[in-house]
């Protein structure tokens, strides 16, 4: 039963502070009590660190028509038509937007220069200082919320999402401090999740510490769908000099005509594919992943010698990290190699960032819209973030105006239970070994089924703890184990979901694998 006699502490509670949370509390505040909630610090997410841009069709020779039809096309069959469209349509209303909250995009004499990145048929990627698009977006983004009505709670885990005992969300509880654990709660009459992807939980990524699927397991345990678990993309080009960060090599260097060699200098990826270094994500990681594989290296190189001089002036950022590992780009090739990079699963969504727990929303990296389809299209998911940001706020907002107050049920919150066994850092280990050995790139039956159990074990070496690091190594597993099972199921080859044990693509799976806690998994046919 809803408990109608208390006010609620907030109408909406945002979970996390990448572009996603931002653009939603931006969106809210000037009308709604809105708390903003946050792991680490305000720009401790991915956001910050995307290099390339945003797509959005604004240019004179591009359409929305276009963009739709390249991010169908690199979807694989599996983009939901109805999620695109939203996205190509409403996309430069955002833009127009971030340019309002102050965002400074790069442009040259008063027109907003726009950069062609692989598998996009038109210049269309807006860009801001050169390759710190993120950083800008979320430097002005930060400073308008702080000088908004929001409060920001920064360094606060969200751990669990409060429910009424008829299972809608009212709430997140919050732990703060590994040593002491202290748990708070705060009520809310909507929640919305945008705690972005999951990463960081292979060996190798690009991704920060926060990227640990926290909001996939927060929405699974409080009884939401969750999809497409099975998509982990894996960029092509991450830096692979030993001792160094996963440093992401952004598309538009290849965009900008770098190329992808072998140690010979051959450029390989044309063997497979005409388009060569701009065919999409899914082809190029492939075969450098084939490349390693049969050459035994570690690593395959970008040459940046087709820019020349002009590489360190596009590209200050890689440029600069580059420089800090003894590279100079404009004359050196770069090592590079294939590292998870983005989740392109989540949360199940409909076209207002509704998921299936009535009061909860999702957007953002965590969220499945169904927008990448099996394949994400280059500088779309900042875009989606953006778009279905909006949405979802609006929606969450209708939803707080219309509901009564409620308060959680009573069984809702953890309580601590037992003390597990297991160091933390061995469980990271362990799990982050098991999703690069039997989930990365290319993944077979035996390798999964091996995944899949290590993440098992250290999902129940932690159940019932409620110390925040075994909180979190537990959510983190959670995760691990929807993208093993996910990948398991699905008996095919299809976009970033590579099996070399069924490398071709089936009919049979057009569509959607959703998984629920009580109800198990079940495939929504694409029509
Ligand atoms: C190196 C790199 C380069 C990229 N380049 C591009 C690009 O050029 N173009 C493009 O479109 N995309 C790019 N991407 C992808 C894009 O950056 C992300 O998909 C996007 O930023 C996701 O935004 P988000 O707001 O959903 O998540 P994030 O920005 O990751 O933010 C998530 C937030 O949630 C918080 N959080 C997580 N768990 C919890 C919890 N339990 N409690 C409280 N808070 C929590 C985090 O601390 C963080 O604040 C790039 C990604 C990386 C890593």
């Amino acid at each position: 039963m809803i408990n109608r006699a208390a006010p609620t502490d907030y109408d909406v509670v945002v979970v996390g502070s990448g572009i996603a949370g931002l653009s939603a509390a931006l969106s809210a505040a000037p009308n709604a009590r809105v708390a903003v909630v946050t792991k680490g610090a305000l720009d401790d997410g991915c956001s910050r660190f995307a290099q390339g841009g945003i797509a959005a069709a604004v240019g004179d020779t591009d359409s929305a028509e276009l963009h739709y039809e390249d991010t169908i096309a690199a979807g694989r069959g599996l983009c939901h038509p109805d999620a695109v469209r939203v996205l190509v349509e409403e996309g430069p209303a955002r833009i127009r937007q971030l340019i309002d909250w102050g965002v400074a995009f790069d442009t040259q004499d008063g027109e907003l220069l726009l950069a062609q990145e692989a598998a996009h048929s038109r210049p269309r990627i807006l860009h801001a200082r050169g390759d710190g698009t993120g950083l800008e977006v979320e430097t002005a983004l930060i400073r308008r919320l702080r000088a908004s009505s929001a409060r920001v709670i920064e360094h606060a885990d969200v751990t669990g999402i409060l429910t009424t005992a008829d299972g809608l969300a009212c709430g997140v509880s919050i732990t703060t401090d590994p040593g002491e654990s202290h748990v708070t709660t705060l009520s809310s009459a909507a929640v919305v999740l945008a705690s972005g992807g999951a990463s960081r939980l292979w060996r190798n990524s690009t991704n920060p510490e926060s990227a640990t699927g926290d909001g996939v397991a927060l929405a699974y345990t409080a009884g939401a769908d969750v999809s497409g678990m099975e998509f982990a993309q894996f960029h092509p080009t991450a830096l692979a000099v030993d001792g160094a960060p996963r440093f992401l090599i952004s598309e538009a260097v290849r965009g900008e005509g770098a190329w992808i060699v072998n140690r010979d200098g051959k450029r390989f990826v044309l063997d497979v594919d005409p388009r060569g270094e701009l065919a999409g994500r899914d082809v190029v990681a492939r075969a450098i992943w084939e490349e390693l594989e049969r050459s035994g290296e570690r690593c395959v190189f970008l040459d940046c010698s087709p820019l020349g001089a002009r590489a360190a002036v596009r590209f200050p950022t890689i440029a600069a990290t580059c420089a800090r590992y003894g590279l100079d780009m404009t004359r050196q090739p770069i090592p590079v190699s294939p590292a998870a990079h983005y989740m392109i699963g989540g949360v199940t969504t409909d076209l207002e960032g509704a998921t299936s727990v009535p009061g909860l929303y999702a957007c953002g990296e965590v969220a499945h819209t169904g927008v990448h389809g099996a394949n994400r299209l280059a500088s779309n998911s900042l875009l989606e973030s953006l778009v279905f940001s909006q949405r979802a706020v609006h929606a969450a907002l209708g939803w707080a105006g219309e509901s009564p107050p409620a308060q959680p049920g009573p069984t809702r919150l953890t309580s601590h239970q037992r003390a597990s066994t297991l160091d933390p850092r061995d469980g990271w280990n362990a799990l982050r070994d098991a999703l690069w050995a039997g989930a990365g790139v290319v993944r077979d039956q035996n390798g999964l089924r091996a995944a899949a159990r290590s993440c098992d074990d250290v999902v129940a070496a932690t159940s019932g703890d409620s110390t925040l690091s075994t909180m979190q190594l537990h959510a983190a597993a959670s995760t691990a184990s929807l993208v093993c099972a996910a990948a398991l199921a699905r008996e095919e080859s299809r976009g970033c979901h590579l099996r070399s044990d069924l490398p071709q693509a089936s009919d049979q799976w057009h569509g959607d694998l959703v998984m629920h806690k009580d109800r198990g998994a079940r495939f929504d046919r694409h029509l």
